[in-house]
């Protein structure tokens, strides 16, 4: 008989992750792809140009380095290649070390916490 028939179903939730994760991955490869639609193939610093066969090196910069925010204009993004991508990154990290005495970048931490503070909530309920 079906004696399992209530309480939660660890297949359901399974496939609830994987969907969230599978839109997440979608989101993610999707912002190039509507990036490389709508602006030239050209790093926005170098201006070296691109074409099919390198485009791979073409990578999207978002100017407020929030992965997030992704404005159908396109406003947020950057196309660079990767050498001024790897430039521009080493360059906002110079300035956040050199900036404060707590390290690490603001991005990660910004993104962090929100789970740290519900890890506390979580343990220290009552
Ligand atoms: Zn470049
Ligand atoms: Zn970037």
């Amino acid at each position: 008989m079906n004696s399992n028939s209530d309480g939660p179903d660890p297949a359901k939730l399974d496939r609830v992750v994987a969907d969230a994760r599978r839109a997440g991955e979608q989101r993610a490869s999707g912002y190039r792809e509507r990036a490389l639609k709508i602006y030239p193939w050209i790093c926005g610093r170098c201006a070296r140009e691109f074409d099919r066969s390198n485009v791979v090196q073409l990578t999207v910069h978002h100017r407020d380095h929030n992965h997030d925010n992704n404005p159908p204009d396109g406003s947020n993004w950057e196309l660079l290649c990767v050498y001024c991508h790897d430039n521009e990154h080493s360059r906002q990290l110079e300035a956040a070390q050199g900036h404060g005495a707590s390290g690490g970048a603001t991005e990660s931490r910004a993104t962090h916490q929100p789970f740290a503070d519900l890890k506390k909530l979580l343990k220290g309920g009552t």
